[in-house]
Order: C-alpha cells, then structure tokens, then sequence
C-alpha cells in the first residue's frame, strides 16, 4: 500500500501543532511552558498527548507492540480521524454494508463524503465479491464492523480475507463487540495486511463507555499520521488514569460467562415466545430479534420501563428490535414483561 498516494495531500504535508508536552516531556522540573495555572488541584496540568503509560497496559493485555496503538475520545473520534486523513471532501468516497453502524453515515456526511452501502446478504454474511464491485477510484477506506451493530454477527475471515487481498487502500475493521465474540481480533493480522485499521473500544465490554477511549490498532505509519491529525491532547488525563487504574483492577473480573449464560436464557426464552418470529445469531451482546409487531412490542416495553432499541428501518431489518444483554434482573424483568403481552 502507498501511503503517499493515499492519504489527502494536506494531511500529508502537515506540520502539527507542537504542543509544550510535545516539546519536552522530561521528569517535571518548575513548568514555566503552557500557560496553566499553577496551583495543584489534582487537574492542573496537562495530560500526556500519546498516553505512554496507558498504552504500555493496553500493548501488554492486547498483545499490540505500543508503535501499533492510538487512542481516541472514544473509537467514533478514530472513525471521524480516519475518514479526514484519507478522504476528500467533496471527492472522495467510503463503502460499507448496510445495515450496519449509524455513526459511520454521520461521520461521512460531516465530512462532506460519500458513503456507498453494499447490501449484506440475506443472512447478514458479507457479500465480497459485491463490495468489491462497488470500490471506484475515488474509493478511499472500507469500513467493515465485525461483530456488526445491528445485526450481531461476524463476518467469515475468508470474506474479509478476499477484500483485504483484492483492494489496495484502508481497511477499517471495527471490532467494538469482538471481546463477546470467540473469533480472534484481526489485530493479530496487522503485519500480513498494512493497510489495515482495527478499532476497539472500552465502551462495551470493558465496562467504561464513560471514560471515552477507543482504540486503534495499525501499521506504525497510519499511526504517526494519525497522530499528526488528533487534536493535542484528545484524552484526557483523568480518563488515562482511571482507565489504567480499572485495568489494571478488573483484568480478570471482566465475566464473559455472565453475558454467554444470560444472552442463551434470553435466546432460548425469545425462540419460545409467539411474539417472534426470529432471533438472530448474535456474536455481541445483544441480540436482533424480528416481532411479528415490533413497533407494539417496542411500545408496550416503553410503557414498563423497558427501552430497547427499534432497527425496523435498517435495512432487512423491518420488525426488528435490538436489545443489550442487561443484568440478570433486568433480563428476567423484560421477559417476564413480554410474557403478560403474549
Ligand atoms: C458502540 C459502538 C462504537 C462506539 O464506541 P465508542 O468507543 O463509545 O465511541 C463504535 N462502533 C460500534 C459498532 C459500536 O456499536
């Protein structure tokens, strides 16, 4: 892949904004060089710009040499990032599935670029040889996220496998459900493709959609010009250091089992109820179920207490609802809820 010729030609000519974290970073002395204020409060200073240290605990859990990583204000900053550092406003183009995930529209559109959508199959697997079909010169990143939003499933490797072999520019593989999911990261894949970018995030399974970090992994070029493109100082210090601290805490608490055990009970109770005609596979923790009346259903839930989300105007998604995995009592309290609708 030819960063040069792919990248926007004034990204590619930037010279950053040098910040005074930038211009030293040594132990601190008497810091006479950004303008703060003084005054310890716990918050006066400003945070490390590339997160070092946080990086350092991520590389080690990830198995991600650091030079691979960059963090973002949650991974929608890293999506917006990668659409401004390769795309044209106005010009240029990106491709994903439909349906998938809202914000990769809106960002698209903020941007001024096109979004092209290709169809899922029927049974939401991926469709290479029609995305393919679809990449014109002006095609500049392909954005596939596995597990999708909405849908719960994974992509097959050999699809993915075949775009990522066939087309020549960005790949952007968004894997904010993979830790629910049995299937390695595409991380793991990162010195066999460069021109891939995966994206994580601590928002879902992590436990911290609060704290805002989102992760990125890629060639260690994507990532200097990605560097070069991120506002300073674009996480904050307090979410570095509690994201580290909670790591560093919660490294083995984190329960899969919890969510495998309560995703089947709910499965199994949805397959049963006379309200459902389907309930999708899911590799995520929630899962797409198609009603027979969604938009009742969704109304009657909203009624108790219970709001889920309603993707009956995604695309092959009419009737359908999507709803998170909760806590055992929340699970039991929406199906013993659906049960006196039934
Ligand atoms: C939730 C979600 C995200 C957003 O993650 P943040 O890190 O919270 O911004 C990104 N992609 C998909 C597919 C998601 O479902």
């Amino acid at each position: 892949m030819n960063l040069e010729k792919l990248v926007r030609k004034n990204i590619l000519e930037l010279s950053p904004y040098s910040s005074a974290r930038d211009e030293f970073s040594g132990d601190r002395m008497v810091q006479l060089d950004a303008n703060e204020n003084p005054h310890e409060t716990g918050f006066n200073r400003y945070p490390d710009p590339y997160q070092n240290e946080l990086k350092a605990k991520l590389s080690d859990i990830k198995g991600v040499a650091m030079q691979n990583i960059f963090l973002g204000n949650g991974s929608d900053e890293i999506i917006d990032i990668a659409i401004r550092t390769f795309c044209e406003p106005g010009v240029d183009n990106i491709l994903t599935v439909k349906p998938s995930y809202g914000m990769y529209r809106v960002s698209a559109k903020i941007n001024n670029v096109e979004l092209k959508e290709v169809a899922l199959n029927q049974d939401f697997s991926l469709n290479a040889e029609l995305i393919l079909k679809a990449v014109d010169d002006q095609t500049k990143v392909i954005i596939l996220c596995s597990p999708n939003n909405p849908t719960g499933n994974s992509f097959e490797v050999k699809s993915i496998k075949q775009i990522l072999d066939a087309f020549d520019g960005p790949v952007l593989i968004d894997e904010a459900y993979v830790d629910f999911s049995s299937n390695k990261s595409w991380s793991n894949e990162l010195s066999n493709f460069s021109q891939l970018i995966v994206i994580q995030t601590l928002s879902k399974y992590y436990g911290m959609a609060d704290l805002r970090l989102g992760i990125a992994y890629a060639s260690p070029e994507i990532i200097r010009i990605f560097n070069k493109v991120k506002p300073p100082y674009n996480i904050a210090g307090q979410t570095q250091r509690t994201v580290l601290k909670q790591l560093e805490q919660n490294e083995n608490r984190i329960n899969l089992e919890f969510f495998e055990t309560e995703k089947k009970r709910l499965e199994n109770y949805l397959n049963d109820s006379i309200l459902v005609e389907k309930v999708y596979p899911s590799d995520a923790n929630f899962l797409l179920v198609k009603f027979y009346e969604a938009r009742k259903v969704f109304d009657y839930l909203k009624e108790n207490g219970l709001i889920v989300r309603d993707r009956s105007k995604e695309f092959n998604c009419e009737n359908c609802l999507r709803i998170s995995i909760g806590t055992a009592n929340e699970n039991l309290k929406l199906m013993k809820t659906l049960s006196l609708l039934s």
